[in-house]
């Protein structure tokens, strides 16, 4: 059992899947669809979503389609099917040839329409949204018969082959499913079906001029497809009645053994970010963030940037859980199950951002000594690498104090330390500037400690890390942090805009001194630089002469400023 399997917990869609399997289902026949709309970039939400459409399918060795909902033509391109598409590979799932278009069903649909007219189950109806809206009436109240609601079926027909034909103008009808002015649940109120809209769509060109709402193509377009679990988010949950309707009342209900159903769990709410694709693509036109794939962003082409691997995604996923309550998900829990997954997979590297200069008194001008670095102290087929010590190197600032208190085992006047995979060292002089500032410290080595431990055995606690001042980079660092100090930013207080929280320390651009093995980071590549972060190299800012990191996570837990 792999260990991905293991963490699985029974929650209620497993459980209802189970279900139908003890009922008679084959499991092979479990079959799921993503249905993104191709309107913009995924993010950690629809990782969720997807995380369970794919996840439900291969447990059972069934199917997931990806199935684009580009039933409006206003906001689709194709640049996002293709970063959707990238983004669901990228998360380690295959649809196969099973790349679908709700475009694709525009003339089963259409069919589908007449269907309804023909059985009187739907008619033309020429009210305003406005008014629509006020028929439709409220919860509690019965709302009032659309004028030409009994209008007969011929006419109906004709109507609605004159809407496709382009006789009408945008608003002069809208095609209504004929159902009950008097259900409780407000969209059984004769819901519309098809809108005229005089737009090109990106797929189907000009072919359309009358377009199938979300509640009448999306219920089809499972049944077309022969989904058996249609897995949702609950604000869908109301709308179910009228999916089952739609395929009940079409010979839909005829295309499938297994009738497609509908059931709805709860979405994903981060802290510190924003799911809203309107909200994401408004901070991404107006220019604050550097794109749909600036490292900050919840999106998946973003945390794929800032170096969150495809497991610590799925973990995540998986640990959140499936349930019927909305709640706001800890950004903590994402950030540890990265660090799990970059723990077990990050090369270690030495590097220096704050530097302090170390002259080893007592080692020769010139020599340089080639010691052995282990890559992953998790994982002994990363194998190791040379890294190269010599008369001057950089520490931290923050590794020596000059008046230490009790139990500090870094760096100190006279206290002996152990450079990372190198040598011990005793610091004997402060070097200060003028205005009393260490600017470096002349230390002795004791050549016998190669490999950091002394023949004699004697203890020495403190470990850091350095890089030699001859041989290490000066390289580029992106410090990311979360986009917005207030951790819900689902619920605003009133008067207040998201951008009032945004959080300009979200993106600090420092340097720092790398050892030359980070020279030869690949994009993508998880990296520890030790004691200080997770970093990757930037996929789109790096090249060798100017390479530059993004810092993932911090390597412990650190919460975000309020
Ligand atoms: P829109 O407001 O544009 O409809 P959307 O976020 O619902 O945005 P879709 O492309 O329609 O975007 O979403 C595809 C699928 O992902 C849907 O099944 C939707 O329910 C699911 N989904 C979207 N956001 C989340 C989220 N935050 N958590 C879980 N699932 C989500
Ligand atoms: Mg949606």
């Amino acid at each position: 059992m792999s260990e991905e399997t293991e963490n699985r917990s029974m929650h209620f869609i497993r459980q209802i899947i189970a279900n139908d399997i003890a009922a008679g289902l084959q499991p092979s026949a479990v079959h799921t669809r993503f249905p993104p709309e191709p309107n913009g970039c995924l993010h950690i939400g629809h990782a969720k979503a997807f995380c369970l459409d794919f996840g439900m399918a291969l447990e059972n060795g069934g199917k997931c389609n990806l199935r684009f909902d580009d039933t409006n033509p206003d906001k689709e391109d194709t640049r996002f099917v293709d970063s959707i598409k990238e983004d669901v590979r990228w998360l380690g799932f295959d649809w196969a040839d099973r790349e679908y278009y709700a475009s694709d069903y525009f003339e089963k649909l259409y069919n589908y329409a007449e269907e309804l007219i023909l059985a009187g189950k739907a008619y033309v109806c020429t009210l305003s949204a406005e008014e629509f809206k006020e028929y439709r009436g409220v919860p509690g109240q019965p709302g009032k018969e659309a004028p030409g609601r009994n209008r007969p079926v011929e006419e109906n027909l004709d109507i609605f082959r004159r809407m496709r034909a382009g006789e009408f103008e945008e608003g002069a009808y809208v095609l209504r499913a004929k159902i009950d002015m008097n259900s409780p649940n407000l969209h059984m109120r004769d819901p519309a079906m098809y809108r005229i809209k005089k737009a090109e769509h990106w797929r189907t060109g000009g072919d359309w001029c009358i377009y199938p709402m979300y509640d009448f193509a999306h219920c089809l377009s499972d049944a077309i497809e022969g989904i058996t679990h249609s897995l949702c988010t609950l604000e869908f949950e109301v709308h179910r009645e009228l999916y089952d309707w739609f395929i009940d009342n079409t010979s839909a209900k005829n295309l499938n053994k297994v009738q497609p159903r509908q059931y709805e769990f709860a979405r994903l709410n981060l802290t510190h970010t924003m799911m809203s694709k309107r909200k994401l693509q408004q901070i991404v036109a107006e220019g604050i963030v550097e794109g749909w794939d600036d490292a900050r962003m919840p999106t998946l082409s973003g945390m794929r940037r800032r170096g969150y691997t495809p497991k610590s995604i799925r973990d995540f996923c998986e640990a959140v859980g499936v349930t019927k309550f909305n709640s706001l998900t800890e950004l903590a829990l994402l950030e540890h199950c990265v660090r799990q997954d970059l723990n077990k997979v990050a090369l270690r590297r030495m590097a220096v951002f704050d530097p302090l200069e170390v002259e080893i008194e007592n080692w020769e001008e010139g020599k340089v000594d080639e010691l052995n670095a282990i890559n992953n102290p998790e994982d002994e087929s990363a194998g190791s690498r040379k890294i190269k010590f010599t008369k001057r190197l950089f520490i931290e600032k923050g590794d020596f104090m000059e008046n230490p208190p009790k139990k500090y085992f870094r760096l100190s006047p006279e206290n002996e330390v152990r450079l990372r995979y190198a040598y011990l060292i005793k610091c004997k002089e402060v070097i200060k500037d003028a205005e009393g500032n260490v600017v470096k410290l002349v230390c002795t080595v004791d050549p016998d400690s190669r490999g950091g431990n002394a023949p004699d055995g004697r203890k020495v606690k403190g470990t850091i890390h350095w890089v030699s001042a001859d041989y290490a980079v000066m390289m580029k660092a992106r410090l990311l942090d979360v986009l917005f100090t207030r951790a819900d930013m689902a619920d605003l207080p009133d008067g207040t805009d998201f951008m009032d929280f945004f959080n300009k320390d979200s993106l600090v651009e420092t340097e720092f001194y790398g050892e030359p093995a980070l020279l030869e980071a690949k994009a993508g590549q998880p990296l520890q630089f030790e004691r200080n972060a997770y970093f990757v190299a930037d996929e789109k800012l790096w090249s060798q002469d100017k390479p530059v990191f993004n810092r993932t996570v911090t390597l412990k837990e650190s919460f975000p400023k309020a």
